[in-house]
């Protein structure tokens, strides 16, 4: 377990703290899925594995959201990322990020349980400031 709000079947963590997608990955037909997929979405197969991939990848759309879940930082700021392995991922994004960016996850808040605990998942921002 990561944080409050994802867990170790969403994303990995090396050695080093660089954070991996667990993507699922279709052994009939090699179509990926993030969140992994029980079923897969190209074929219907069900024969499917599970691999980690870089979290790396370029901003294909972003958003801000000035509504939403009460515990959520606000502006909310939401991005499809196309990572660099083909997929596109959805997720929260920070800093000084457009489309066309370069970015990479980690482990970012983006909010507040009600128990006052902060709510963590992965959060995109630009690759150098990702390698600071
Ligand atoms: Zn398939």
């Amino acid at each position: 377990m990561i944080g409050q709000m994802i867990s170790d079947e969403i994303v990995e963590q090396n050695a080093d703290g660089a954070l991996r997608f667990v993507v699922g990955q279709c052994r009939d037909c090699g179509t990926q899925s993030f969140p992994a997929a029980l079923i897969c979405t190209g074929c219907q197969s069900d024969d499917l594995s599970r691999i980690t991939v870089a979290a790396d990848g370029v901003v294909y759309s972003l958003t801000e959201v000035h509504v939403g879940p009460p515990q959520w930082h606000r502006p909310t700021r939401l991005a499809y990322v196309d990572l660099d392995v083909g997929l596109r991922v959805f997720g929260h994004w920070r800093g000084d990020v457009c489309i066309g960016s370069a970015v990479r996850a980690s482990i970012g808040e983006v909010g507040t349980t009600p128990e006052g605990e902060p709510l963590l998942t992965y959060v995109f921002e630009l690759r150098e400031m990702a390698d600071a």
